[in-house]
């Protein structure tokens, strides 16, 4: 039951672009033709209404490599964060805490649709179930690729990793910088954004002190 509503909790949040099922990516999937077609027109004209010449060498192909690269930055509407979890899903009596730190983000915050890009660090202590290692990174991608804000991306990776492997807790941080904030004024060029959000154990302090310090620990 906790995991049938993730998919549909994803769906009503975000929707998919094309009104499609989500579904595993595909790279077929990820550049449907009709739609780069369609972005690429508005690319156009938004080159038009700001001045700019369209036809120029330069230009030509521009708005069709802007529609490829938004549907890329985007891909993550189309892909299922619990399908992800569950293709390495184990059954495993280990229950200390499991760690993948400095995992890359690159996302689109929402308000500007300009890159915010950092780490972000995700651990959680198992019950019963683990996953396979790399499916943790993929998860924070489905995430953000996306039009995110830092906050709902860090809460909801964290909430798909509780419905789907009901850890002991969970916990994710993640430091980034925003280029909406870095571009376009000239005060806090290098400030750094940070986000956490924790369940079950974590809200214990010890626990959290120690996910703390392992992901700020130099190895
Ligand atoms: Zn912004």
């Amino acid at each position: 039951m906790a995991e049938k509503k993730i998919a549909s909790d994803t769906l009503r949040e975000n929707g998919t672009p094309n009104g499609g099922p989500p579904k595993l990516y595909e790279r077929r999937d990820m550049y449907d033709e009709d739609t780069s077609e369609a972005i690429a027109d508005h690319v156009s004209s938004i080159l038009e209404i700001l001045g700019e010449d369209p036809s120029r060498e330069g230009l030509e192909k521009t708005p069709e490599r802007v529609a490829r690269a938004y549907q890329f930055l985007m891909h993550g509407y189309a892909l299922d964060p619990k399908e992800v979890l569950q293709q390495a899903m184990f059954e495993e009596a280990y229950d200390e805490m499991i760690l993948v730190k400095d995992i890359e983000i690159y996302s689109l915050c929402e308000h500007h649709m300009l890159p915010f890009y950092g780490k972000a660090h995700v651990a959680y202590i198992p019950d019963g179930k683990i996953v396979g290692l790399s499916k943790i990174p993929r998860t924070v991608d489905v995430f953000a690729r996306r039009l995110q804000v830092q906050e709902r991306l860090t809460l909801q990776i964290r909430n798909a990793i509780d419905e789907v492997l009901e850890p002991l807790g969970t916990a994710v941080v993640i430091e980034a910088r925003h280029l909406c904030m870095m571009m376009r004024g000239a005060e806090k060029q290098n400030s750094m954004t940070t986000t956490s959000s924790v369940s079950g154990e974590f809200d214990e302090h010890a626990t959290r002190a120690e996910f703390m310090r392992l992901i700020h620990a130099t190895d």
